[in-house]
């Protein structure tokens, strides 16, 4: 036997050859199943795989066994194994969905349609495509969580027999398995599967790393088992004492993986990580599992803050068990977790222990069942509703990534409810999680009665009382110190609704003004037959519609005027009108530049103009303010001016990084001296020689015999502006440089 078979736990490993193989395995759980439908599903599937080969040189239907194996393992129902079967004839032969229904009915073609769909989606390995796979794995999983379950047993069946792929395949597999399918199934409780894909996973991704740990582990392996041995001896004698009954005690080195990250973590050598084994206790009640616990710290001395009550705080894949790390016999460190055999079904199997059996010999689990089992993962169903409100699959993968691998602090509610959050979380998670109306008007938050602000990482074990005030709205900047995926989201959302509300505001009231300029009232004339046509042409759906892109001055009043009535009569006011739409014009071509600089929100036609007052430039922390008329102007944020413009105009933009190069900004540099001759000449030299326009340059001397030079500069962004103003103040005699 192989080292790795030695250390593999979990229960998903059943060997199983033929479709006697896994009718056996089937009816050992589930004594009444109809093991005719399952024949049959074998039968269809091998019949439609004939010929095909696996690269393995097997043919191809012992694939579909080893996930319906892997999904019996599992204790599925007999709908998901007998889609195991079936999972790959869909894409791979000529059998239609149709056809599968006929046979099979419309659940098992319900869960091969998504799981096919899902196979359909791999093996593209851009960023933006991987987002995309696991975010419509999302909304498959959604319907069915089955369908995920079918796609977790392909890949981990896929994975085990990777070795005769070429090497490169290989390690892209397994990344991508590292990537999703690893703490997809951790995500969903189900650590046997979880732990055989990383360990898999780390084989094929880094076989250096992982053969050299392998040896390692194995080199003292005889040492280990005498000391494996002995816990075990110890242990065992001191619970049966106490709980008059015989406990098995297993002791094991953690999985290659995990010693692996911990190596990683730490910076450290393998013969530095200390608590390599683990020990796991099983008994029946969870006031056991604490007279356990107790037992053992009388025997070993604890090391603090290693111990977590996972049983009154369970995780939010619903693990729960007892963990601490003692110092054992020769002070080796060593974890050992006790759980109730109940837990520790929950703890391999996840989501799929929660599956129960209908007393028929189908084994079908209804939807309410499977409800049943997707109630006790809340989080499932708060990715699916994101996913509708989520627009760019880069966005739904940085918050899925998110919830997926971090949930490290649980915090409490002042009533003593546990919640639990990803590292780094603050107060506008927590608020968040409690209400979406507590989190958008949040001010302040009490931690452990102590005031604290809003950036404030939450701690383990802190009470969090929430303040909120009645004037508060949701800040874009908030979306830099919040963590969770539903903070995220309610924050952008809100944002998003409230820069459209104010562009709608201020597009209807510039828009109904020109249009009452020409003696027409507004709502007539946006209702005229006219108008449908000219808003799509200007790519409106609606009113409303166009309104907000009045109010962004991506479109401008005159031009929708013109749109509507070509022929408008002149009157008194056009000359102002067309003066308008000149200067809007004009303003568009000169500022096209501008316009590339700047995003707005959900809109990249956005008429811009920057600010006189303040210049800002690429790189600059920015506002802008919606004007009448004239777009929105662009100040820095510490503008003195913007503070004194009306709030409710004010709109998030953001430089677009991608254009900055090819574009200048006007700056105006102020430099103070010492009236050193020659000076002049060498900062004009500075200027040239990092490619800044000088446009304009005046210099005077003061009274106390100090020069004051003041530049008009084009730059390309902040950097290079800070860089010359660096290098100017490095100059001999200058006593200032600084932004005029
Ligand atoms: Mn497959």
């Amino acid at each position: 036997m192989s080292s790795e078979a030695l250390f593999k736990e979990g229960i998903s490993d059943s060997l199983v050859e033929s479709i006697e193989d896994l009718i056996r395995l089937i009816t050992e759980f589930f004594p009444q199943a109809d093991t005719q439908f399952i024949q049959k599903a074998y039968e269809f599937s091998e019949k439609a795989h004939e010929g095909q080969i696996r690269r393995s040189g097997e043919p191809y239907i012992s694939h579909p066994l080893g996930v319906a194996a892997i999904l019996a393992d599992l204790h599925l129902d007999l709908p998901t194994i007998a889609t195991g079967l079936l999972h790959d004839t869909v894409e791979d032969t000529d059998v239609t969905l149709e056809e599968v229904e006929k046979n099979f009915g419309e659940e098992v073609r319900h869960i091969v349609d998504g799981v096919t769909k899902i196979s359909k989606m791999q093996f593209r390995n851009t960023h933006e495509k991987q987002g995309e796979n696991i975010r419509k794995m999302i909304v498959a999983m959604g319907k069915d969580v089955r369908v995920v379950l079918v796609k977790l047993a392909d890949r981990l069946h896929n994975m085990r027999t990777l070795n005769h792929m070429p090497p490169e395949k290989q390690a892209r597999i397994a990344n991508e398995t590292l990537d999703i399918y690893a703490p997809l199934a951790s995500r969903l409780g189900i650590s046997s599967i979880k732990v055989e894909l990383e360990d898999l996973s780390f084989r094929y991704s880094q076989p250096e790393a992982y053969y050299s740990l392998v040896q390692k582990v194995s080199k003292k392996k005889k040492e280990r088992e005498k000391y494996i041995d002995e816990v075990k001896r110890v242990l065992e004698a001191e619970i049966d004492k106490s709980l008059k009954t015989h406990v098995e005690v297993s002791g094991r080195p953690k999985h290659f993986y995990s010693i692996f990250k911990k190596m990683q973590i730490r910076g450290i050598d393998y013969e530095q990580v200390y608590d390599i084994l683990a020990f796991r206790i099983c008994v029946e009640t969870v006031s056991e599992c604490y007279e356990v616990l107790g037992l053992i710290h009388n025997l070993w001395k604890p090391i603090p803050g290693r111990f977590k009550d996972f049983i009154a705080m369970p995780k939010n894949n619903n693990y729960q068990s007892l963990h601490t790390t003692v110092i054992g016999p020769q002070a080796e460190r060593i974890e050992i977790q006790i759980r109730t055999h109940e837990m520790h079904l929950v703890a391999e199997r996840g989501i799929a222990a929660h599956w129960k059996y209908k007393e028929t010999s189908r084994g079908q689990s209804d939807d309410d069942r499977s409800g049943e089992a997707i109630d006790k993962f809340n989080w499932l169903r708060e990715l699916v509703s994101m996913h509708q409100q989520t627009n760019s699959s880069d966005e739904f993968l940085e918050n899925v990534k998110t919830d997926l691998f971090d949930s490290e602090i649980y915090v409490f509610t002042p009533k003593g409810e546990v919640k639990e959050f990803p590292d780094g979380a603050t107060p506008i998670d927590f608020a968040y999680s409690v209400h979406t109306d507590v989190g958008n008007s949040i001010v302040a938050a009490r931690l452990n009665g102590k005031l604290v602000s809003l950036k404030h990482q939450l701690q383990n074990g802190d009470t969090v009382e929430i303040i909120t005030s009645k004037n508060q709205t949701p800040n874009k900047d908030w979306l830099k110190f919040c963590v969770t995926t539903r903070a995220k989201s309610k924050i952008r959302q809100h944002v998003k609704a409230e820069q459209r509300k104010r562009a709608f505001q201020l597009g209807k009231e510039l828009l109904d003004k020109t249009i009452r300029k020409y003696g027409h009232s507004p709502q007539k004339f946006l209702d005229g037959p006219e108008y449908e046509e000219a808003t799509k042409s200007m790519g409106c759906n609606s009113v409303d519609d166009l309104y907000i892109r009045v109010g962004y001055g991506a479109v401008t009043p005159a031009q929708v005027i013109e749109r509507i009535q070509p022929e408008a009569p002149q009157t008194e006011q056009e000359e102002e009108v067309s003066f308008l739409q000149k200067a809007f014009r004009s303003a568009a071509n000169k500022n096209k530049k501008d316009k590339s600089l700047i995003q707005v929100d959900g809109m990249d036609d956005v008429l811009v103009r920057f600010a006189k007052c303040c210049s800002p430039i690429p790189g600059d922390p920015i506002l802008g303010f919606i004007t009448l008329g004239r777009g929105i102007v662009i100040h820095r944020s510490d503008c003195q001016k913007a503070f004194e413009l009306d709030q409710d105009r004010r709109i998030d933009v953001a430089w677009s990084g991608s254009s900055a190069q090819e574009t200048s900004r006007m700056v105006r540099v102020r430099v103070l001296s010492h009236d050193v001759s020659g000076l002049l000449k060498q900062m004009t030299e500075v200027f040239s020689i990092n490619g800044v326009n000088i446009h304009n340059a005046q210099a005077k001397t003061t009274k106390d015999l100090k020069a004051v030079c003041i530049f008009d500069v084009s730059v390309r962004d902040i950097n290079q502006l800070q860089q010359v103003m660096n290098e100017i103040g490095k100059l001999k005699g200058i006593i200032a440089v600084s932004r005029y």
